[in-house]
């Protein structure tokens, strides 16, 4: 019988898999897809290479989380600096999000000039820097006992955060600044939903500053796509199963039994890298269905839409640009659009000049669900989100060699889940509400951005973080 189960590949399945084995634990990873890495991998279509969702590594420095990470599990990953960390075009305003706090204030002076701009940035600024110098935090599931013991390791950053973390981000903004103009708030809401999912409406002001202050950290670009990033973090693995999906667990007294297709094998402890809406799908117990069905309420039914390109162009571009449109896009729920472009170094993701791009708006599952409409859709956000960013970013139409879209249901097709983005930490669901990383069932286990800690490589490392510290190993 195997230690330790790990079902999926994505940031949570993979480091944490990884980091057992480099332990010495006997421990399998299985993945549905032939590539590693979920929303964050990268994968090859019309014989040219993209990534899936994830463009932006941040996290990886001294001190942080990611960094922290993979030194645990002894990875050294290859990467590109990325400054400014994305480039923000409204209306004609180019605004680079340096990592620089002074380098950004002089170029956001005068794009949205405000007295309280520099009191404002500064305050985003040292709470993030503040946030990330707390250590130990611990959250567990396992009953409710366990649950209030984990929050008084949230203590700290209660007490010291407690303003920010009581009060609402858009009444908190529009106070602190008296006077805020709606091309600016529209600068700001688009920012803060890449990073926490949510609108300033739905989340405290604490999590709108991480979110606004999450160019402050330093980001990187992985040469090769992110795909590579897992292959080389599970390098030394002995046990890893590409295009094995688990279609049911069995729970027993002492061990699970996961079925593939074709094969059975026992495991001692189970860890689920499958959303918290999914993995209740893998049982037929109802004790666990139980436990994974009241989180239903948490599903905000939020996730994007992708549309790829290969562009052959000599122009030079940023690795990521953020474009703000006055606007809200079709069957979208923002009006901005999330644009990365390969590395013009990078020869697998960029050949011969053939720039790799992933460009994807925020959606709502259910807008994709009636079979009827679903191609026209598609095809009318396919077109508005190319004609914006080619007009934008000046691409010419013979300049794009390959192209194609990607929907909620094709998430769902290939990496078995259609809410994307994990949970976001709102107004109603902050911490004691979030499941977490252990559940009440014995050795059943869950890591991922729908669980704690949060979405993003920052916001899942920290869960597998907990987890490490759950098992105790
Ligand atoms: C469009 C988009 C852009 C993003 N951009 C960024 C960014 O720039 N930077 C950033 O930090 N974050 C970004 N994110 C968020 C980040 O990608 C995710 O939060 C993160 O990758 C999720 O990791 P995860 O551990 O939850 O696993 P997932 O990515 O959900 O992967 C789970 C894996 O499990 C596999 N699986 C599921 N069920 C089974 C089963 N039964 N058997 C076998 N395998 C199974 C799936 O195939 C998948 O590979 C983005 C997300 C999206 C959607």
């Amino acid at each position: 019988m195997i230690e330790y189960a790990v079902v999926g590949s994505g940031i949570g399945g993979s480091s944490m898999a990884a980091y057992l084995d480099a332990k010495g634990y006997e421990t399998v990873l299985f993945e549905k897809e032939p590539y590693l890495g979920g929303c964050s991998s990268t994968f090859v279509h019309g014989g040219y290479a993209y990534n899936t969702g994830a463009t932006t590594l941040a996290g990886y420095q001294e001190g942080h989380i990611v960094k922290s990470m993979f030194d645990k599990i002894g990875f050294t990953p290859e990467l590109l600096v990325t400054d400014p960390t994305i480039v923000i075009i409204q209306n004609e305003k180019i605004t680079p999000r340096f990592s620089d706090l002074e380098d950004f204030l002089e170029v956001l002076e005068k794009n949205y000039p405000h007295p309280k701009n520099r009191e404002f940035w500064t305050l985003v600024h040292r709470l993030g820097k503040e946030f990330y110098a707390l250590h130990g935090h611990y959250y567990s599931n396992r009953s409710l006992w366990h649950k209030l013991i984990s929050l008084t390791s949230f203590f700290p950053l209660l007490v010291r955060f407690q303003r920010f973390l009581r009060t609402n981000a858009y009444d908190f903004i529009n106070d602190f600044y008296g006077d805020i103009s709606e091309e600016y708030q529209k600068f700001l809401e688009a920012q803060i939903l890449i990073v926490a999912q949510a609108h300033s409406k739905e989340i405290n002001f604490f999590t709108a500053a991480l979110s606004l202050g999450y160019s402050f950290n330093e980001t990187h670009y992985v040469p090769g796509g992110f795909g590579r990033l897992f292959d080389q973090m599970t390098a030394k693995m002995k046990y890893i199963k590409r295009n094995t999906q688990i279609e049911k667990i069995e729970r027993h007294s002492d061990h699970f039994t996961l079925h593939t297709k074709n094969e059975s094998l026992k495991a001692k402890k189970v860890i689920l890298n499958s959303t918290i809406y999914d993995s209740e799908k893998l049982f037929n117990d109802e004790k666990v269905k139980n436990y994974y069905q009241k989180y239903e309420t948490l599903n905000n039914h939020q996730s994007s839409f992708m549309l790829y390109m290969t562009i052959r162009s000599d122009k030079k571009y940023e690795h990521h640009y953020q474009l703000i449109q006055d606007e809200q896009y079709t069957h979208s729920i923002s009006n901005a659009v999330f644009v990365s472009f390969s590395d013009v170094t990078d020869n697998m993701l960029t050949p011969e000049g053939h720039y790799s791009v992933t460009a994807s708006i925020h959606t709502d599952v259910r807008f994709w669900e009636d079979k009827q409409t679903y191609q026209s859709k598609k095809s009318e956000l396919q077109t508005q989100m190319l004609k914006s960013i080619c007009a934008i970013l000046d691409i010419n139409e013979e300049e794009i060699v390959h192209q194609f879209a990607a929907t909620p249901r094709s998430f769902k097709r290939y990496i078995n889940r259609s809410q994307l983005g994990g949970n976001a930490i709102t107004m109603k669901n902050f911490l004691p509400k979030l499941p977490s990383n252990d559940t009440p069932i014995k050795d059943l286990y869950q890591v991922g951005d729908t669980v704690y800690a949060a979405q993003g490589w920052p916001g899942v490392m920290l869960g597998v973080e907990n987890l490490r510290g759950l098992l105790d190993v």
